[in-house]
């Protein structure tokens, strides 16, 4: 009997958020009913995401373009909203994915099954990282200046997850073949059923490897978004990442690991005028402390992200990053 009260007290502390949240949902259903137009549904979405903390950065990296999806998604992408009155049959299924997304801080990719990258539309889950490298704008322009993709070149992408990366490339750069790999045999699954999505199952080959597949192929470029947050601060990331798979997200210590060892090895994949394109976040410094000798140059991202780095064949070579001159690769 002793624990009577403090349970009582929890029981109404429960109750009491759950009213709260009630009201609370009750509040956003109101307030849509209320709007005459769809953009006002976007707005009353978006300022209702604003008032509950979360974090953007799955996909997109405000309120705004986060509601303008979810109500895209729900007209299955059929129309622009603008001045149209809302679809009212969609406001039960806006109002439920809106409250899940706040309340279980779940990317909105993952609620949905869908998420956008280079243009293309990929179907994830929690089986692999929101597509969001800032790669993508590169892939888009076919790598130019470091190098213009022709037809028949060969691209690897490393840590392909969703398959997001590989498969931009082989509809951004037609006639390129790629090979994507990923340790994660679940991440594999899901870009295997986005390169069907695609219709690139001639252009895009999956390997199971942990960083380089079992071919002899050189590439003309190597691109890759590894995990590099270091261990220590995957805690403190918002809630939102814990959904991702933490294979993904996760580096050693200092967050390098996966990419130095891509670069000890990238030479020996490379054509010698070939490039690789790695994605390292806020992980750019220690990079540069870890291997001085490289001349990384850090790209400019002109649709915002940052730490993303272009080294040459040639570099990684010089710089002695190469098992080429000892024990070389297809030589064991
Ligand atoms: N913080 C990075 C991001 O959210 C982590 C991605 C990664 O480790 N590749 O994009």
């Amino acid at each position: 009997m002793k624990d009577a009260e403090p349970r009582k007290r929890l029981e109404a502390h429960r109750r009491g958020i759950a009213t709260r949240r009630a009201t609370n949902d009750q509040e956003l259903r109101r307030r849509l009913e209320r709007a005459g137009r769809s953009e006002d549904w976007v707005a009353t979405l978006a300022d209702w995401f604003d008032g509950h903390d979360l974090a953007f950065g799955h996909g997109t990296d405000n309120s705004t373009d986060e509601a303008y999806w979810l109500l895209r998604h729900l007209h299955e992408w059929r129309d622009e909203l603008r001045d149209a009155p809302p679809d009212r049959t969609l406001l039960d299924p806006l109002v439920e994915l809106a409250v899940r997304r706040v309340r279980e801080r779940k990317p909105l990719a993952y609620l949905l099954g869908e998420a956008w990258f280079a243009g293309l539309r990929f179907r994830v889950d929690e089986r692999v990282l929101v597509p969001r490298s800032p790669i993508a704008e590169l892939i888009e322009r076919r790598l130019a200046p470091w190098c213009a993709l022709e037809p028949g070149d060969r691209v690897l992408d490393i840590g392909t997850g969703s398959g997001c990366l590989g498969i931009a490339v082989a509809v951004h750069c037609p006639g390129t073949r790629v090979d994507a790999t990923d340790v994660s045999a679940d991440a594999l699954a899901v870009a295997a059923d986005n390169v069907a999505l695609h219709g690139l199952e001639d252009r895009v080959r999956l390997y199971r490897a942990d960083l380089f597949p079992d071919t002899d192929a050189r590439y003309r470029a190597i691109i890759s978004n590894p995990p590099y947050v270091p261990a220590a601060e995957i805690e403190s990331l918002p809630p939102e990442y814990a959904h991702e798979p933490e294979l993904a997200l996760r580096g050693d210590a200092a967050g390098l690991g996966p990419t130095l060892r891509l670069l000890d090895r990238a030479a020996d994949y490379l054509l010698p005028d070939g490039v690789a394109i790695v994605e390292v976040g806020d992980s750019a410094e220690a990079l540069m402390q870890a291997r001085p000798r490289l001349p990384f140059v850090w790209v400019e991202l002109g649709r915002g992200g940052h730490g993303v780095f272009v080294l040459e064949a040639g570099d990684l070579h010089r710089s002695g990053h190469s098992a080429g001159g000892g024990a070389g690769r297809n030589r064991t």
